[in-house]
């Protein structure tokens, strides 16, 4: 490649909540972006200050079916697989699809990166760990996940594009690397992924009753978005291949209730809690272990929780997504 030649990268599932920090992160770093999303749940408005940037291209496209021709006769060096649906409502919305996005939208990416000699990052999930019996999880787990359960079109599909992702490396058909991305959250999200931190401020911005699914002790890890995408870059910077996925997501580890009663104060909202029936198959902890991102990227979350809180909540109080309420599952 010549000095001049600018550096392009593939972001699938560009539109969605992670992907569009991404975009905007490889931009900045001077990388040139081409998107490709199906806007199942990504929405143009997160990629509508993008609309005039020459260096930022979108195709709208499914990645189960066979990608545009054009795609193979560019210089591209990074393809960044972040396509699905991540919230549980959501995926759970179409599981043939999220499952198959999984694996056939894997395996047309990884044949793209084959085709151009670019590297792939696949964006897996801490939901390949199941519930798990290991805490904190480390890479090394190989998890506690019921196969025919209603997560189970997103675990195993994950699991699945794991496996895909790491066959191509293992003949030698591509340059893979594997981010487990435990829960993030940051602008962008939508207000109707019905996640927790969604709904827990949009319904305390109502004063509206706060849902906690269960007893609200089940216990989750949050990490701000900015962190996150900063971990994927690094991860598809770094030259060696590292031996595995690598965790990505912050340790700081809170009950449920800890964090919508965070939410309550930083909102200064009047509502009430409403418990409601812990759905099928809910984790009831997590948390990673991020020593190999620490030692192999040197990353590790900067932002507290209440800084993202902060800034995520006066980001959907500008946007006045109020809208309504999520109901128990
Ligand atoms: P999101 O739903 O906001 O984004 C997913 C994007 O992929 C959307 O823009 C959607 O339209 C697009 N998409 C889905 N199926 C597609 C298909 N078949 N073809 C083309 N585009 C498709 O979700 P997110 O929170 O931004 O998650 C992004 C990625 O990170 C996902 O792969 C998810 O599994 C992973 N991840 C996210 C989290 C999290 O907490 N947000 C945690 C673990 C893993
Ligand atoms: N949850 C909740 N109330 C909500 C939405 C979610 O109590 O309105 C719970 C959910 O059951 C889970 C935790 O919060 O135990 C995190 O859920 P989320 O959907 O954000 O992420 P995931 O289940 O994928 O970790």
């Amino acid at each position: 490649m010549s000095k001049m030649q600018r550096k392009i990268a593939v972001v699938a599932g560009g539109a969605g909540f992670v992907g569009s920090h991404l975009c905007d992160l490889l931009l900045s770093e001077n990388v040139d972006v081409i998107c490709i999303d199906n806007f199942r749940t990504g929405r143009a408005r997160n990629l509508a200050h993008l609309q005039r940037e020459p260096r930022f291209d979108l195709i709208e496209a499914d990645v189960i079916n066979a990608l545009p021709t054009r795609l193979g006769r560019l210089h591209i060096d990074t393809v960044f697989n972040l396509a699905c649906a991540a919230s549980p409502p959501h995926y759970q919305a179409d599981p043939e699809h999220t499952l198959l996005t999984c694996v056939l939208g894997t395996r047309n990416l990884l044949r793209l990166a084959e085709a151009v000699g670019a590297r792939f990052v696949q964006a897996s999930t801490s939901e390949i760990y199941g519930d798990p019996e290991i805490h904190p999880q480390v890479e090394t787990y190989w998890g506690n996940v019921n196969p025919t359960g209603p997560r189970a079109c997103y675990d195993e599909g994950k699991r699945a594009a794991e496996t895909l992702t790491f066959d191509y490396a293992r003949m030698g058909r591509v340059d893979v690397r594997v981010a487990r991305i435990f829960n993030t959250y940051g602008p962008r999200m939508r207000a109707d992924d019905g996640r927790i931190v969604s709904n827990a401020i949009t319904q305390a911005l109502g004063d509206r009753p706060i849902t906690v699914y269960g007893d609200g002790t089940q216990t989750r890890s949050f990490c701000y978005v900015e962190d996150l995408v900063d971990g994927l870059l690094r991860l598809g910077a770094c030259e060696a291949p590292p031996d595995g996925p690598i965790n990505l997501g912050n340790p700081a580890e809170l009950t449920i209730a800890k964090l919508v009663g965070q939410v309550i104060a930083l909102t200064g909202s009047r509502s009430s809690i409403v418990y409601c029936p812990l759905p099928v198959d809910d984790p009831r902890r997590r948390r990673p272990s991020i020593a190999r991102a620490n030692k192999l990227l040197g990353w590790s979350p900067r932002i507290p929780l209440s800084t993202g809180l902060e800034s995520t909540i006066a980001w959907f109080a500008s946007e006045q997504q109020h809208i309504p309420v999520v109901n128990a599952p």
